[in-house]
């Protein structure tokens, strides 16, 4: 038998667990931990709650919780409740799987002002992850900048400008839906510090701003390259910017009818936010394309901002004890070996980068190299305690384990208290969550 503890039950966890299943069979006891009482990470806390059929791979997630050799072991944070060196002792593999949940800062200055946030801590506002569900934005002023020309962003921004009845139907906590719904914001600016050709923004998404109610998007001609030189761009990003053309071929008067304005910043870098005590603007510097990098030109310009949202990407926690590579903002990897049964999968192995179906992969190339080190002897002869080992550990240290069929409980208490029409409303404090479970 092998004891396999994957820290972490978002996506690349849980695909971890189903190509363990699928390669070991009967033969492996898979212990999938959480800080959280709940599980599933970015599904649960960060696709936009306007997504449901993202969502939706929740279901295959479940499918692999409720076989009898996986186990979730929630409301247990490892690097606090209990140390990797612990978990190393009672399983023949830890995996982690903890994502890039810590916002990347923009190093300049004014980032601390009140009403600047960055994405992780307002993605979770809006999705009511425990850690940001008081964050309170002020959403009384009337303009809004978004950092960043990505998915993120992207999520931002169109969230920002949704009308109440565009929310039907998806899971946005009540104190968010309240508070955007009395949002004053008329204009957010997305800024991107390089150009049209440059966007992170996948078609699909970046065409959700084009079918707002409220709002419409707004692309200057001016700003997009020759159109000869589309052909030239990956498939994916071509359509993109294919968006982009429609975008800025709307006619002024169409545009004009939305009260929000979606206006899209390309080629200029944040240098500093403005503002005492609370955020006011944003000065900007131009930058030009040296070798696809954005370098400032040294002509500045400035843009009223009441609350600023960066969307520039992610860095994983560190553990105390786990080599981590501090550039990276990743722990310390070669393809997911850390260090002799010590491994790494997802975002917290290759950064915040692909879609959740990156982590597919990424769970079955981790399952092989820990075949690969059971083969070459790296990793001894199983015999460990595994589970049964943790069970006893979690009395000793008196741990309020959440199992999953106690997650069914606080699953079922959130659909019974769901507005109409929404599939749940989500707990957004961990007591109250441990108290659903019962
Ligand atoms: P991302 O796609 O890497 O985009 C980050 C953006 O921030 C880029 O435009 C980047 O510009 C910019 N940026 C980085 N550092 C900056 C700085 N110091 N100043 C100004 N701009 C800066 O990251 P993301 O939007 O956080 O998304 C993370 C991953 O999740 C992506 O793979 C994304 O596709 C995925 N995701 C998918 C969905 C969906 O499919 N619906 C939704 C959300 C997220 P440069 O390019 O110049 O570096």
């Amino acid at each position: 038998m092998r004891h396999i503890a994957i820290i972490g039950s978002g996506p690349a966890g849980y695909y971890t667990a189903e190509a363990a299943q699928k390669q070991f069979g009967e033969d492996v006891r898979v212990d999938i931990f959480d800080k959280l009482p709940v599980p599933y990470g970015l599904i649960r806390t960060g696709v936009a709650p306007d997504h449901q059929s993202i969502k939706g791979v929740a279901r295959r997630y479940e499918k692999t919780a409720l076989t009898d050799n996986v186990r979730f072991v929630g409301n247990v944070a490892v690097g606090k409740d209990v140390s990797v060196a612990e978990l190393q002792e009672l399983y023949d593999a830890v995996v982690l799987a903890t994502g890039a949940p810590c916002d990347r800062d923009l190093g300049i200055p004014g980032e601390n002002l009140d009403n600047v946030f960055g994405s992780a801590a307002f993605v979770g506002w809006y999705n009511g992850h425990p850690q940001f569900a008081d964050l309170d934005p002020d959403l009384s002023g009337g303009t809004a900048v978004v950092i960043g020309m990505g998915n993120v962003a992207l999520d931002v921004a169109r969230l920002l400008a949704k009308k109440d009845c565009e929310f039907d139907g998806s899971d946005i906590v009540s104190h968010a839906l309240e508070a955007l719904c009395a949002s004053k914001i008329e204009r957010v600016i997305l800024l991107g510090r390089r150009g049209p050709h440059q966007i992170m923004m996948t078609p699909k998404e970046l065409g959700e701003l084009g079918q707002l109610e409220n709002a419409a998007p707004h692309v200057d001609k001016a700003d997009l390259p020759d159109p000869e030189e589309d052909a030239f761009l990956e498939p994916g990003l071509r359509k993109s910017v294919a968006v982009l053309r429609e975008f800025a071929a709307t006619p002024e008067h169409i545009r004009a009818e939305k009260r929000i304005a979606l206006e899209f910043a390309f080629m200029v870098r944040p240098k500093a936010l403005i503002g005492e005590g609370k955020v006011t603007g944003i000065e900007v510097e131009r930058t030009e394309l040296v070798k696809g990098r954005a370098v400032g030109t040294g002509e500045f310009r400035r843009f009223p901002a009441d609350l600023v949202v960066s969307c520039i990407g992610y860095r994983t926690l560190p553990i105390p004890g786990v080599p981590f590579d501090e550039r990276a903002g990743r722990f310390a990897n070669d393809e997911g070996r850390i260090l002799p049964g010590l491994y790494c999968v997802g975002w917290a192995r290759r950064g915040p980068s692909g879609t959740i179906g990156t982590n597919k992969p990424d769970g079955f190339g981790v399952v092989d190299k820990i075949v690969e080190d059971i083969a070459g002897g790296t990793l001894g002869r199983g015999g460990k305690q595994g589970r049964e080992g943790f069970d006893a550990l979690a009395a000793e240290k008196g741990l309020e384990v959440v199992t999953f069929r106690d997650w069914k409980k606080i699953e079922e208490a959130e659909a019974k208290a769901a507005r109409e029409g929404a599939p749940r409303e989500k707990f957004v404090d961990i007591e109250a969550m441990i108290r659903a479970a019962g």
